[in-house]
């Protein structure tokens, strides 16, 4: 049976979207303006379908339901996870996700954790991250008299900062960033300022202040998560980013790395370099599903991937 999968993404064009999804990973993009690439999804507005193999052209979701226990422990039929990149040509709309519960009772969907990797941005490159606000009330208060300036907490940004931003985390992604995104398998999002910018027909995009209110964690000032590399031989692997729903590390492979695979599936985003993963050929811009089944994966560098681990207690 098959246990090593690629996909092919979807791409989302944007208002602040650019090109540097082609010009750095080669995707065949279909506009100047394309904000972001679906490299592993599942969700009905744009799946990845897979590229080799028995099961070339199967969507995500239809492989998951067709082989779920070789994806890993439990019964869930929704594949958990979703992984982006995200190409910010402009800045993003300021906004908040709401958490399962609330996500759950009022939109039918799952709520929308996400953690960020940055893959690359110009100098002085902003994220809007928290806000100023120390109660609900205040945050309220600030919104709704458009104080946005004193609101919204800004941080400057490093190639290979990495950040987790839980559901209630007002936040945005600003011009000159490329992220690498893993989040919940959602598309849940409620924009709190879009800087009165007009889209291609003339219209300003809707903002959702009402539940943006209700779900907004206040005070909230998350910062970027350090963490060292741990230096095996020649290669370097870092874990960046530990949340309920998945872990997410870097493995730098300069020689060869061996790791072993646990009960849960990964995915393996190649964001550097080309080498071999099993004797499977891996370039810049992949993207990898590996099932349990692959026992071990053998690296060859010179390759830097990011792999997303999902946690079995989610797939339940
Ligand atoms: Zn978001």
């Amino acid at each position: 049976m098959q246990t090593w999968f690629k996909f092919k993404p979807t791409f989302k064009e944007m208002i602040w979207g650019g090109d540097r999804l082609k010009t750095e990973f080669g995707f065949d993009i279909p506009s100047e303006h394309t904000g972001e690439a679906w490299i592993i999804s599942a969700h009905p507005q744009g799946e990845s379908i897979v590229e080799n193999g028995d099961a070339a052209n199967v969507p995500l979701s239809q492989l998951y339901k067709m082989i779920r226990p070789y994806f890993g422990p439990g019964k869930n039929q929704e594949f958990p996870i979703m992984v982006k990149i995200i190409d910010a040509n402009k800045d993003l709309s300021v906004q908040v996700h709401p958490d399962d519960e609330y996500a759950r009772r009022v939109e039918e969907s799952l709520g929308k954790s996400e953690s960020w990797y940055v893959l690359d941005c110009q100098p002085e490159t902003r994220m809007v991250m928290g806000h100023h606000a120390r109660t609900s009330d205040e945050f309220n208060a600030h919104l709704l008299s458009g104080n946005y300036d004193t609101l919204f907490r800004n941080l400057t940004i490093n190639k290979g900062d990495c950040f987790h931003v839980p559901a209630g985390t007002i936040h945005a992604i600003c011009e000159g960033s490329l992220i690498y995104e893993a989040q919940e398998n959602s598309n849940v999002t409620y924009r709190v300022y879009d800087y009165d910018r007009m889209d291609a027909k003339g219209n300003k995009r809707e903002l959702h202040l009402r539940k943006a209110m209700e779900v907004t964690q206040s005070p909230c000032k998350p910062d970027s998560i350090k963490n060292e590399p741990i230096e095996i031989g020649k290669n370097y692997v870092t874990y960046l980013v530990e949340n309920e729903y998945f872990q997410m590390r870097k493995y730098e492979v300069n020689d060869v790395l061996t790791m072993d695979l646990g009960d849960v599936f990964m995915i393996i985003s190649v964001i550097d370099g080309h080498g071999t993963i099993n004797d499977n050929p891996v370039v810049k811009g992949d993207s990898f599903i590996a099932l349990p089944k692959e026992e071990k994966l053998a690296i060859k560098g010179p390759v830097t991937l990011l792999i997303v681990e999902p946690k079995a207690e989610k797939m339940m």
